[in-house]
């Protein structure tokens, strides 16, 4: 397939890649409270099997400079990111309406160092996203973001900011165009609903979908105005296995990338779609995960690579090494190297673990179905009149950069800033709203149903 017109300077798929990893020592302190399914220490023990299995040497490894309050007000409210970065779990209590407005207290709890997690996480999204709009690398790695589920002034799903968003317009100050895909289980539903109204972003989210957290992401969903069509969702039921994800996933990212062109790909890898999962119910190998990672990279083309769900974490773990061994284009021995988690990992100390014999309700004739239905949206996308192709422009001239400054990643450039429409919508109950009247759409008869999703998507927020 025709890699478009941004091929890396690296070469074509096979030949090894240039990678930036982002990784702060400290992100594995951070701790959401007892019984809390989300660890961050997850993270650290990504990075062990990383350094155990010899990755390191490979990659450009940086530690992200924190978020500033104003690169996270690129997309969040003012007052959302002050009440962030003002709460600790000893004033909580003095502040239930201010918890209660912005989603904060339960899924998304306060924490000690709860706003140096989200600057670090955001940082190292955006750091990845500045390095390679300045084409220092092939792929950007940074596991401890893709929170998909954080909106403009409301936390939700255990995500607190976006720092998918804010790497996607740090991308589109360069790229004329931006995919993010979404191999979470959950919906990308954060991400899906900043870039709802743009043709510049185009949105990919596979998950599981009915009665399910966070409830949006109908096949029916497809964007709005400038943005209609730019919105893809695959809704898919409990136990999908690797060859039936791949059915869907291949032919629908192949052909997103034909018709699309992307200058970057943002790749949201949360690991609770592996068989296995504390809160997931599919039935995904590492491998089979990972076959999205290494599809992906083949188009050859700037890719972010960024973490999300994942809730057994020795599988998580094992999952992001492998994913960062495709990434290289490096395959890693089944048998576990010797490491400071290494009793996680018993009673086998392999990288690979088995899919179960779970039933897979995914029947081959609906997948089919959706599969042919989101084909069909992709060639009224191909055939919009709206549609124009643009070759991106050329990359800011750059002063020649210490190649040697391990440590610390460049800042973004505030100076080159898209404008971002300041008469945004608030959409602060908008995935209720969404999923109540997702329910209610499918008691009208179909003649009503297209005004009805109009009056329902209009509510929707626009950054751009
Ligand atoms: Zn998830």
């Amino acid at each position: 397939m025709e890699a478009g017109g941004n091929s890396l300077p690296s070469g074509t798929d096979g030949v090894k890649r240039k990678v930036s990893y982002f990784y702060d020592p400290e992100v594995g302190n951070y701790y959401y409270g007892q019984g809390h399914p989300m660890k961050p220490h997850r993270i650290r023990m990504t990075h062990a099997l990383l350094a155990h299995y010899g990755l390191l040497q490979h990659m450009h490894v940086l530690k992200p400079n924190p978020a500033r309050d104003k690169d996270l007000c690129r997309f969040h409210a003012d007052d959302y990111v002050g009440f962030l970065r003002s709460i600790t779990p000893e004033t909580q209590q003095e502040q239930l309406r201010q918890l209660k407005r912005f989603n904060v207290g339960e899924d998304c709890p306060v924490f000690d160092g709860l706003y140096s997690f989200c600057q670090t996480y955001a940082g190292g999204s955006v750091g990845g996203a500045v390095k390679l709009n300045h084409g220092h690398c092939d792929i950007a790695v940074n596991w401890a973001g893709g929170l998909h589920h954080a909106k403009k002034c409301e936390a939700s799903g255990f995500c607190y900011v976006n720092d998918i968003v804010l790497a996607i317009l740090e991308l589109l100050k360069v790229h004329e165009r931006v995919l993010y895909v979404d191999i979470d289980i959950h919906h990308g539903d954060g991400v899906e609903e900043a870039f709802y109204t743009t043709d510049r972003v185009m949105t990919v989210s596979f998950h599981k979908f009915g009665d399910y957290f966070p409830g949006t992401g109908d096949v029916r969903d497809i964007g709005y105005g400038k943005g209609k069509y730019y919105s893809l969702n695959v809704p898919l039921d409990d136990g999908i296995d690797d060859d039936s994800y791949q059915s869907l996933f291949k032919p629908i990212m192949g052909k997103v990338m034909e018709i699309f062109r992307p200058g970057a790909v943002v790749l949201q890898c949360g690991a609770d779609s592996l068989s296995g999962d504390r809160l997931g119910c599919f039935n995904l190998s590492i491998k089979g995960h990972a076959e999205c990672v290494k599809f992906m990279r083949s188009f050859n083309v700037p890719l972010l690579l960024l973490g999300g769900g994942g809730y057994t974490i020795r599988n998580v773990a094992r999952c992001w090494c492998y994913e960062t061994g495709v990434a290289l284009g490096i395959e890693l021995d089944d048998k576990m190297p010797q490491h400071e988690y290494y009793e996680y990992f018993g009673p086998d100390y392999t990288l690979h673990v088995a899919p179960s014999n779970m039933e897979n309700k995914n029947s081959r004739i609906l997948l089919e179905e959706i599969r042919s239905k989101l084909l069909d949206n992709l060639s009224r996308l191909q055939h919009a009149p709206s549609v124009q192709f643009q070759e991106r422009p050329p990359d800011t001239d750059l002063p020649q950069m210490d190649e040697d400054h391990d440590g610390e990643d460049e800042r973004s450039d505030p100076g080159s800033d898209i404008e971002v429409d300041e008469e945004r919508i608030s959409l602060k109950k908008m995935p209720t709203v969404r999923k109540s009247i997702s329910n209610a759409l499918n008691l009208l008869p179909n003649n009503q149903l297209e005004d009805a999703r109009l009056l329902l998507i209009k509510r929707v927020t626009r950054v751009l």
